[in-house]
């Protein structure tokens, strides 16, 4: 019987990126705007920087890549809060698209710098879902594990390598940013290697608008609720019909024979 076919997000499902995804993005974040009050949040001990780091991550669950940084702290220095993923991509449309692009870039050029001078302490801010790595150890002759997600490669090899994770998945799995900001991209050049309908592809993802789009090409959705997400996702998903899992529940759903 041919193994399953399981496409996982990187951050939010197997890495808890969070941490250094704010820290990164408030570095680039004062380089474009030197004046903003939130420059003063890059000192480690400022006393504001866990709830701005709360606030941050509300909007993760918004956003879908480097660039929703940007518009996340650009939101919360306004002091404007987001209702839902319709409002947030209204307001994401209204951006200066060369800014974005630009902010995306720079980030990037942040990361590479930070991870390049010291590989090994930048793993570190970045921790793995432990309860999940473990089951994707065990489980890893038991399904055909493919990563798509919106980071670099370089980052997710280095990543899954200090995870211990890097036999488990193939390079020519993993999908990564250089597909664009929509992830059917990623399933539709993982459907051309694996050779299997989308109907048959499981995919994992923490982010519900990933797993809305996902669903238009027919993939089995599945909402990672140990990721950046919250309540207002986690109903929305159940109300489309995907399964929510949680780190208790993600082996059964994935591999249900076990
Ligand atoms: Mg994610």
């Amino acid at each position: 019987m041919p193994l399953p076919v399981i496409a996982l997000d990187f951050d939010g499902v197997i890495a808890d990126s969070a941490r250094e995804s704010f820290d990164v993005a408030l570095v680039t974040y004062s380089q474009f705007y030197p004046d903003s009050d939130l420059a003063a949040f890059k000192d480690p001990s400022h006393p504001g920087r866990r709830i701005l780091f709360e606030s941050f991550l509300e909007m993760m669950a918004l956003g879908n890549r480097a660039e929703d940084y940007a518009l996340a702290l650009k939101l919360i220095e306004q002091g404007r809060s987001v209702e839902d993923q319709e409002s947030y991509d209204a307001i994401f449309l209204e951006q200066d698209p060369r800014f974005l692009g630009d902010f995306h870039h720079r980030l990037y050029e942040n990361r590479d710098r930070s991870r390049n001078a010291n590989p090994e302490k930048w793993c570190e801010a970045v921790t793995p879902f432990v309860v999940f790595t473990e089951i994707l150890k065990r489980r890893c002759e038991d399904a055909c594990w493919s990563i798509v997600t919106a980071k670099d490669r370089s980052s997710v090899k280095l990543l899954l390598a200090s995870y211990g994770l890097e036999e488990i998945f193939k390079d020519s799995l993993i999908f990564d940013k250089s597909l664009g900001r929509d992830k059917r991209a990623h399933l539709q050049e993982l459907k051309g290697v694996v050779s299997v309908p989308h109907q048959e592809i499981t995919f994992v993802d923490d982010k519900l608008n990933h797993l809305e789009t996902a669903a238009l090409i027919g993939a089995q959705c599945v909402l990672a609720a140990w990721g950046y997400n919250g309540d207002r996702e986690q109903q929305g998903a159940l109300r489309q019909g995907f399964k929510v899992a949680s780190l208790d529940t993600i082996e059964g759903i994935l591999l249900p024979s076990s």
